[in-house]
């Protein structure tokens, strides 16, 4: 394990969750079809769920977004006027690559 081991870890999680709330959508579909057949057919509580999810899922999107590179401490994937996300093969500032544990 390198010194920034622990920072992609980090990384990992976020974006791990991040696919998770993405892919919990299709989910919360069925649960929804699934609910109606069984008699609960309520507006409101499909419309709160629905925009929890969207609350989770941009929160989620910045957390991405805003990741700090575990060697310089910078954004990874971008500066204050373009942001590369999940195209960000190397950190925009250092040029640490993306899951390298010891800076090569
Ligand atoms: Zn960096």
């Amino acid at each position: 394990m390198g010194p920034y081991a622990k920072g992609w870890k980090r990384f990992r999680r976020i974006e791990w969750s991040l696919a998770s709330v993405f892919l919990g959508l299709p989910l919360l579909y069925f649960v929804g079809k699934i609910a109606q057949m069984l008699g609960v057919n309520s507006e409101i509580l499909g419309a709160v769920i629905l925009s929890a999810w969207f609350v989770f899922f941009i929160v989620s999107s910045i957390r991405y977004q805003l990741f700090r590179c575990p060697r310089c401490g910078e954004w990874f994937s971008g500066t204050w006027w373009y942001n590369l996300s999940y195209f960000a093969r190397k950190c925009v500032h250092c040029g640490l690559p993306k899951f390298s544990e010891d800076g090569n």
